[in-house]
């Protein structure tokens, strides 16, 4: 996977170099035009990954579905899984929390956005954020066909939980439905494994695609900005997580990091937590050991509501933004984003760029300009990548923590080095 992304910018940034500004290549056939870098890039790069990215979305809901309600069925106790809600709300929730305010206080002392005097023209619009209530009202769903159909995630899970909750106490019929389920959960599995040896290929053409047209230039005009939000995401990701997991568990941090490497390369290619939630799933239950009744409830939420990466670019955004129009925000602000940010990331599912539109609610709540997202739309797609991998290495750790916590984790599985390879 690592090697098909490292060619696949490779090969994004020669066709840009060599196709893009010295004038296209261009040939007819049959009097049509063709041209070798629209052959490439919107061609069979884009057609390719968007079959792939297709492909991954495809397996979310059967997958989520389906083992969630193997998972709360064989949950021996009940009320465990009410233990099991509260432990993974609640470290999601305390994570995000972190993140945010060690992203604004960097930027505080860092002061990105100072002597900046950027203008814009562009219009963003902002929608208010969700209350409180209406996010745990939204959760139930009135036709559990529906949120299926539109992958709302939460809802999904709601109705799974009940469902396997049910099966669990219905005797004779019960054990058959579940028998049927553990059944269908063996052969997505199956899938999945199918669809990750196809990794590799479909992580190249999403970066060749990406690089070949991503400009590197906008990239320079807000470096300080970009720089600060991506060094933020570099250490929380490695030290935060690290501290936590270590203090939290006892288990060892450089495991966890290490066998995080392909989930979160697909976090990187795809910018979606949601698309990638099957390799998460599997990562957390072949290579960590974490066993389904956690995993299949924990990083399901963990991928709707915890967004540490994106959380963090807010908060960098969000004190950059008030630099640039020289708004002094007061602890109070301070506070109101921290809180606004938490909560827009809950009823808000993990898919390339809605960072930006949870942004925009925290900045209308605290009174900023809203267009001030036009200044950092320019560079967000490469941090929607890297807080995308960011995003699920938080939602595999505090699964860890939790799993731990529970008898759910393996850690014959966590310690060996070769765990879950054989499976791909
Ligand atoms: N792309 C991110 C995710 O799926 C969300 C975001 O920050 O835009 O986790």
């Amino acid at each position: 996977i690592f090697i098909g992304m490292i060619a696949g910018i490779v090969i994004g940034v020669l066709l840009q170099l060599l196709f893009d500004d010295s004038g296209d290549f261009t040939f007819s056939v049959f009097g049509f035009q063709f041209s070798a870098y629209s052959i490439f890039v919107d061609g069979i790069f884009s057609t390719l990954g968007q079959i792939f990215i297709a492909s991954l979305k495809m397996l979310v809901v059967p997958l989520v579905f389906v083992s969630l309600i193997c998972g709360t069925s064989t949950l021996s106790d009940p009320s465990k899984l009410g233990r099991l809600g509260a432990k993974s709300v609640g470290l999601y929730v305390v994570t995000t929390a972190i993140a945010i305010t060690l992203a604004m206080s960097m930027a505080l002392l860092i002061s990105p956005g100072e002597g900046l005097n950027l203008t814009t023209e562009t219009s963003f619009e902002a929608k208010t954020a969700p209350s409180l209530g209406d996010v745990i009202v939204n959760m139930f769903p009135s036709n559990p066909i529906n949120s299926m159909a539109q992958g709302n995630m939460l809802q999904i899970i709601v109705f799974a939980v009940l469902f396997g909750i049910s099966m669990a106490m219905t005797g004779e019929a019960g054990k058959r439905v579940s028998a049927f389920f553990e059944d269908i959960n063996t052969v997505i599995m199956r899938l999945v494994t199918i669809i990750m040896n196809l990794a590799p290929y479909g992580v190249f053409v999403l970066m060749a695609k990406l690089f070949s047209t991503i400009g590197g230039d906008t990239i320079f005009s807000l470096a300080k900005y970009f720089f600060l939000v991506f060094g933020v995401l570099i250490i929380h990701g490695l030290v935060t997580y690290s501290i936590l997991l270590k203090l939290l568990s006892g288990l060892s941090p450089v495991v966890l990091l290490k066998k995080m490497r392909d989930a979160a390369l697909f976090a990187f290619s795809t910018s979606s937590s949601s698309a990638t939630l099957p390799v998460t799933m599997e990562t957390a239950r072949n290579k960590l050991g974490i066993n389904n009744s956690v995993a299949s409830f924990t990083l399901p939420l963990g991928a709707t509501i915890n967004m540490d990466g994106t959380a963090i670019m807010q908060g960098v955004a969000t004190v950059f933004i008030a630099q640039v129009y020289g708004v002094d925000l007061s602890l109070g602000d301070y506070m109101m984003v921290v809180l606004t940010a938490t909560l827009a990331s809950i009823g808000t599912a993990g898919v390339p760029g809605v960072g930006l539109i949870m942004l925009a609610m925290v900045l209308q709540q605290v009174n900023l300009p809203v267009e001030g997202i036009a200044l950092i739309i320019g560079v967000d797609r490469l941090l929607d990548m890297t807080r995308t991998a960011v995003n699920i290495t938080g939602d595999c750790m505090v699964s860890c923590v939790v799993a731990k916590s529970e008898g759910g984790l393996d850690e014959d599985i966590y310690y060996n080095e070769h765990a879950g390879e054989k499976e791909e």
